[in-house]
């Protein structure tokens, strides 16, 4: 992400974004579990895709929603 004047601008969460969305990913084969806003889905599929092929590596990811503004005007200024 580029910010040029990062003091003129501020991150707050996208109230249209929804909430974070959490995946798994195998590191060995790159097989991709549901992606679910509980953590719980990917989860359990890590652990049944390491039973059934014995892959123990995994990425993990949280998508999380933000959007820009100007930050509020500051008071006593
Ligand atoms: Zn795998």
């Amino acid at each position: 992400m580029m910010v040029t004047r990062a003091a003129d601008w501020v991150l707050a969460p996208d109230p249209h974004g929804g909430p974070p969305i959490h995946a798994a990913e195998c590191t060995t084969c790159l097989e991709e579990s549901p992606a679910d806003t509980s953590r719980e889905i990917p989860d359990v599929w890590c652990m049944r895709h390491c039973a059934a092929t014995g892959h123990t590596g995994y990425r993990v990811t949280a998508t999380t929603f933000v959007r820009a503004g100007r930050p509020p005007a500051r008071q006593g200024l």
